[in-house]
Protein backbone atom coordinates (compact mmCIF):
# COMPACT_ATOMS: atom_id res chain seq x y z
CA UNK A 1 0.00 0.00 0.00
CA UNK A 2 0.77 3.46 -0.70
CA UNK A 3 1.34 5.50 2.39
CA UNK A 4 1.19 8.91 0.23
CA UNK A 5 -0.92 11.56 1.51
CA UNK A 6 -2.27 12.18 -2.31
CA UNK A 7 -2.53 8.52 -3.49
CA UNK A 8 -5.39 6.13 -2.45
CA UNK A 9 -4.03 3.18 -2.58
CA UNK A 10 -5.26 -0.31 -4.02
CA UNK A 11 -6.44 -1.49 -0.91
CA UNK A 12 -8.00 1.34 1.12
CA UNK A 13 -8.71 1.52 4.80
CA UNK A 14 -12.56 1.60 3.64
CA UNK A 15 -11.73 -2.22 2.10
CA UNK A 16 -9.85 -3.26 4.89
CA UNK A 17 -12.36 -2.49 7.42
CA UNK A 18 -14.70 -4.39 6.16
CA UNK A 19 -11.91 -7.04 6.05
CA UNK A 20 -13.56 -10.23 7.79
CA UNK A 21 -16.17 -10.47 5.21
CA UNK A 22 -14.01 -9.43 2.29
CA UNK A 23 -12.16 -12.00 3.01
CA UNK A 24 -14.22 -14.32 3.84
CA UNK A 25 -15.55 -13.80 0.39
CA UNK A 26 -12.34 -13.79 -1.29
CA UNK A 27 -11.56 -17.08 -0.30
CA UNK A 28 -15.22 -18.64 -0.67
CA UNK A 29 -15.68 -20.90 -4.02
CA UNK A 30 -18.30 -18.82 -6.33
CA UNK A 31 -21.12 -20.54 -6.39
CA UNK A 32 -21.68 -20.42 -2.31
CA UNK A 33 -20.81 -16.12 -2.20
CA UNK A 34 -24.32 -14.44 -1.31
CA UNK A 35 -24.54 -12.22 -3.38
CA UNK A 36 -24.77 -9.15 -1.15
CA UNK A 37 -21.08 -10.50 -0.26
CA UNK A 38 -19.94 -10.81 -4.08
CA UNK A 39 -21.05 -7.86 -5.01
CA UNK A 40 -18.74 -5.00 -3.33
CA UNK A 41 -14.82 -7.00 -4.50
CA UNK A 42 -17.11 -7.77 -7.95
CA UNK A 43 -17.56 -4.08 -8.38
CA UNK A 44 -14.00 -3.33 -7.80
CA UNK A 45 -11.41 -2.56 -10.64
CA UNK A 46 -9.58 -5.34 -11.41
CA UNK A 47 -6.36 -4.62 -10.05
CA UNK A 48 -8.02 -3.35 -6.86
CA UNK A 49 -10.14 -6.77 -6.73
CA UNK A 50 -6.35 -8.78 -7.19
CA UNK A 51 -4.94 -6.79 -4.41
CA UNK A 52 -7.90 -7.32 -1.80
CA UNK A 53 -8.40 -11.26 -2.99
CA UNK A 54 -4.23 -11.53 -2.42
CA UNK A 55 -4.60 -9.79 1.04
CA UNK A 56 -7.44 -12.07 1.64
CA UNK A 57 -5.60 -14.82 0.83
CA UNK A 58 -2.51 -14.02 3.23
CA UNK A 59 -5.06 -13.48 5.92
CA UNK A 60 -6.40 -17.10 5.97
CA UNK A 61 -2.56 -18.17 5.22
CA UNK A 62 -1.16 -16.13 8.31
CA UNK A 63 -3.71 -16.05 10.55
CA UNK A 64 -7.10 -18.59 9.73
CA UNK A 65 -8.57 -15.96 8.06
CA UNK A 66 -9.35 -13.75 10.94
CA UNK A 67 -7.69 -9.84 10.56
CA UNK A 68 -5.07 -9.43 13.22
CA UNK A 69 -5.18 -7.31 16.12
CA UNK A 70 -1.98 -6.27 15.87
CA UNK A 71 -0.18 -2.97 13.79
CA UNK A 72 2.88 -5.58 13.13
CA UNK A 73 0.16 -8.11 11.71
CA UNK A 74 -1.41 -6.05 9.89
CA UNK A 75 1.76 -4.12 7.58
CA UNK A 76 3.47 -7.61 7.46
CA UNK A 77 0.02 -8.57 4.90
CA UNK A 78 0.26 -8.06 1.51
CA UNK A 79 -1.09 -4.41 0.61
CA UNK A 80 -1.78 -3.82 3.84
CA UNK A 81 0.79 0.21 4.84
CA UNK A 82 0.21 1.60 8.41
CA UNK A 83 -3.02 4.38 7.08
CA UNK A 84 -5.00 0.96 6.32
CA UNK A 85 -3.85 -0.79 9.75
CA UNK A 86 -4.90 2.33 11.91
CA UNK A 87 -8.27 1.83 9.79
CA UNK A 88 -8.93 -1.22 11.06
CA UNK A 89 -7.24 -1.22 14.58
CA UNK A 90 -8.95 1.77 15.01
CA UNK A 91 -12.16 1.37 13.57
CA UNK A 92 -13.40 -2.22 13.25
CA UNK A 93 -11.51 -3.03 16.64
CA UNK A 94 -11.59 0.00 18.60
CA UNK A 95 -7.52 0.05 19.34
CA UNK A 96 -6.02 3.60 18.82
CA UNK A 97 -3.11 2.31 17.53
CA UNK A 98 -2.14 5.33 15.14
CA UNK A 99 -3.56 8.45 13.56
CA UNK A 100 -4.76 7.57 9.85
CA UNK A 101 -3.36 10.07 7.87
CA UNK A 102 -4.87 10.40 4.23
CA UNK A 103 -5.32 13.75 1.89
CA UNK A 104 -7.03 15.47 3.94
CA UNK A 105 -5.38 14.45 7.11
CA UNK A 106 -2.09 15.88 6.22
CA UNK A 107 -3.66 18.68 4.13
CA UNK A 108 -4.98 20.01 7.55
CA UNK A 109 -2.67 19.51 9.64
CA UNK A 110 0.06 21.54 7.64
CA UNK A 111 -2.73 24.22 7.46
CA UNK A 112 -3.59 24.07 10.75
CA UNK A 113 0.13 24.69 11.52
CA UNK A 114 0.35 21.34 13.28
CA UNK A 115 3.25 19.97 11.63
CA UNK A 116 5.40 21.18 8.03
CA UNK A 117 5.67 17.69 7.29
CA UNK A 118 4.52 16.04 4.19
CA UNK A 119 5.75 12.32 4.68
CA UNK A 120 2.23 10.72 6.74
CA UNK A 121 4.25 8.72 9.08
CA UNK A 122 6.23 11.67 9.75
CA UNK A 123 2.49 13.61 10.13
CA UNK A 124 1.22 10.78 12.01
CA UNK A 125 4.34 10.89 14.61
CA UNK A 126 4.31 14.80 14.83
CA UNK A 127 0.09 14.56 15.65
CA UNK A 128 0.62 11.95 18.08
CA UNK A 129 1.62 13.90 21.12
CA UNK A 130 -0.74 16.67 20.40
CA UNK A 131 -4.17 14.67 20.65
CA UNK A 132 -5.36 12.58 23.36
CA UNK A 133 -4.51 9.04 22.40
CA UNK A 134 -8.08 8.87 23.20
CA UNK A 135 -9.11 10.51 20.45
CA UNK A 136 -6.54 9.44 17.71
CA UNK A 137 -9.06 7.65 15.79
CA UNK A 138 -11.96 10.22 16.13
CA UNK A 139 -9.41 13.18 15.42
CA UNK A 140 -8.70 11.37 11.80
CA UNK A 141 -12.78 11.28 10.77
CA UNK A 142 -12.83 15.44 12.38
CA UNK A 143 -9.91 16.26 9.73
CA UNK A 144 -11.47 14.39 7.14
CA UNK A 145 -15.07 15.83 7.43
CA UNK A 146 -13.92 19.31 7.94
CA UNK A 147 -11.56 19.03 4.74
CA UNK A 148 -14.50 17.52 2.69
CA UNK A 149 -17.23 19.73 3.75
CA UNK A 150 -14.94 23.28 4.64
CA UNK A 151 -11.22 22.94 4.15
CA UNK A 152 -11.18 21.15 0.75
CA UNK A 153 -8.28 21.08 -1.51
CA UNK A 154 -8.21 23.85 -3.78
CA UNK A 155 -10.62 26.61 -2.56
CA UNK A 156 -10.82 25.86 1.13
CA UNK A 157 -13.97 28.09 2.99
CA UNK A 158 -12.24 30.21 5.61
CA UNK A 159 -14.76 32.87 6.00
CA UNK A 160 -17.37 29.63 6.81
CA UNK A 161 -14.99 27.94 8.84
CA UNK A 162 -15.06 27.71 12.89
CA UNK A 163 -11.70 26.71 13.14
CA UNK A 164 -10.88 30.67 11.09
CA UNK A 165 -9.94 32.42 14.53
CA UNK A 166 -7.27 29.99 15.05
CA UNK A 167 -5.46 28.99 11.80
CA UNK A 168 -2.46 30.28 10.33
CA UNK A 169 -3.61 28.98 6.81
CA UNK A 170 -0.60 27.93 6.20
CA UNK A 171 0.36 27.72 2.53
CA UNK A 172 -3.65 28.90 1.64
CA UNK A 173 -3.09 31.47 -0.92
CA UNK A 174 -7.23 31.60 -2.10
CA UNK A 175 -10.03 31.19 0.44
CA UNK A 176 -13.42 32.10 -0.19
S1 LIG B 1 -9.50 28.68 8.35
FE1 LIG B 1 -9.37 28.00 6.21
S2 LIG B 1 -7.41 26.91 6.07
FE2 LIG B 1 -7.93 27.06 8.27
S3 LIG B 1 -9.03 25.15 8.70
FE3 LIG B 1 -10.56 26.68 8.20
S4 LIG B 1 -10.95 26.42 5.99
FE4 LIG B 1 -9.01 25.38 6.48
Amino acid sequence: MNAGTKKTSSVSGTDAASGPASCALAMMPRPSRSHWMAEPVEKMAPSKAKSVRETCADIVAKHGGEVPRDLDQLTALRGVGRKTANVVLGNAYGIPSGIVVDTHVGRLSQRLGLTAEEDPVKIEFALQPLVPRESWVLFSHWLILHGRAICNARKPRCSQCPLAPHCPRVGVTLSQ
